[in-house]
């Protein structure tokens, strides 16, 4: 949207609206705190400093100048908008209303409008209605155009709330969800590859707070992997402003696993192992859940049945939000996240390397569970915990 006009005897604004929180009762202040605090660390690296609740709604307090496109840009990945306008903010005086609606209305172009007011304080002597004629009346004088109330072209949005008039004409749909930080936390399995990233994403956006772990094999694999899963959560960053990844090294206990066990249960040991390590994760990070990007059918390793006993390697809930989704859509997700290009550049998985040519795919839990017995595995676990290298991530970036 290109920069907006406010009129100059008013104070300029960003109004966001927000969903879902009719849902959620009691945890309303909590969602509301969230969302302030989540929109202050987005805007406050461009120089906003106040956002504050007022009426089920945020009021974000701009200054006469300001870059309508970097505020946007921002705004879009804050989890929880509905929607978002630019607005003034004016004393609650009648002829003021009038003059800067018109004012705003006629940067528009348009054949038919409509006025919309909401009115959650009461005390202000005109009902909406009537604050829709008056200044509806006013629009039509000036512009000529007609009155629709079913389909207008454009909207003229007046809001009475809290000793203020704020008035706009546009708005911008946000990315909906609920705020990082309302949903506790948990622990993603970040491969670098082009789901689990979007997996992550989902996850966020119904405000889980995500701690990213990556399982390499360097130094039988090049470091790239790390490289790009670092690439990925610097991207994700932006939607939580602070993340940790852990970088934990399995390439013993896939030794352990090649040496000893059947070639075709490898990738299910491999993805056991990965569980429980994450899982130790969730322990120390005191979060609740697991979240993968795996998708039912979508490999050989995603079969039901494997799914089935991967999952019986922990005792966490293990989110899968791709599970029922198609790999166009996810992709094309990918793309609008901004973490595609990165997760299709070449790299050597740290399964890739030591996959069978032919993978078990309806695996069994009890003929896992008796072959991984017989392994040493765990005196590596703590091994290969101890041996994370943990790295922290701040959006924005501190330079
Ligand atoms: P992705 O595109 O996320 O790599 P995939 O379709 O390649 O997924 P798999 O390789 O079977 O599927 O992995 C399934 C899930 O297991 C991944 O989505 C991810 O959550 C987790 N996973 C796999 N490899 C790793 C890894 N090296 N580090 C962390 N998590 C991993
Ligand atoms: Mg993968």
């Amino acid at each position: 949207m290109a920069t907006p006009y406010i009129p100059l005897n008013g104070k300029p604004c960003i109004v966001v609206h927000y969903a879902e929180v009719g849902l959620k009762g009691e945890n309303r202040g909590q969602f509301e705190n969230q969302l302030r605090r989540n929109i202050h660390r987005a805007l406050a690296p461009v120089g906003i400093k106040s956002v504050e609740r007022s009426f089920g709604r945020l009021l974000v307090y701009l200054p006469r100048e300001f870059n309508w496109e970097e505020l946007e840009a921002r705004l879009l990945r804050v989890f929880g908008v509905a929607h978002f306008s630019p607005a003034v903010i004016l004393p609650q005086d009648m002829e003021i209303i009038r003059q800067a609606a018109v004012e705003m209305m006629k940067q528009l172009s348009f054949e038919s409008f409509r006025v919309t007011t909401r009115r959650p304080q009461k005390e202000f002597p005109l009902k909406s209605p009537e604050i829709n004629a008056q200044i509806g009346a006013a629009i039509q004088q000036e512009t000529g155009a007609r009155v629709d109330l079913h389909h207008p072209e454009a909207t003229c949005y007046i809001e009475i709330v809290n000793k203020m008039a704020i008035l706009y004409v546009s708005r911008v749909p946000g990315p909906g969800g609920l705020p990082v930080g309302v949903s506790e936390k948990a622990v993603a399995l970040l491969s670098a590859g082009i789901d689990s990233p979007v997996a992550s994403y989902k996850m966020m956006k119904r405000g889980v707070k995500l701690i990213f772990v990556h399982f390499h094999s360097v130094p039988a694999t090049s470091t790239a992997s790390q490289e790009n899963s670092r690439r990925i959560v610097r991207i994700l960053t932006r939607y939580q402003y602070v993340s940790k990844l852990y970088l934990i090294p399995i390439l013993d206990l896939q030794k352990e696993i090649m040496a000893h066990a059947p070639t075709k249960l490898r990738v299910l040991l491999y993805r056991r192992v990965m569980f429980r390590l994450a899982q130790m994760v969730a322990e120390r990070e005191k979060a609740v859940a697991l979240v993968t990007g795996e998708s039912v059918g979508q490999v050989a390793s995603q079969t039901l049945s494997n799914i089935r006993v991967i999952n019986d390697a922990v005792t966490l809930p293990v989110l899968r939000p791709l599970a029922g989704e198609d790999k166009k859509d996810i992709i094309d997700l990918a793309k609008e996240i901004g973490t595609f290009e990165i997760s299709t550049e070449p790299f050597e998985d740290c399964c890739s390397l030591f996959i069978p040519k032919h993978p078990e795919t309806k695996g069994d839990v009890q003929v896992v569970r008796e072959v991984e017995k017989k392994l040493a595995l765990e005196p590596l676990y703590p091994v290969a915990f101890q041996n994370a290298e943990v790295i922290k991530f701040k959006y924005p970036e501190s330079s």
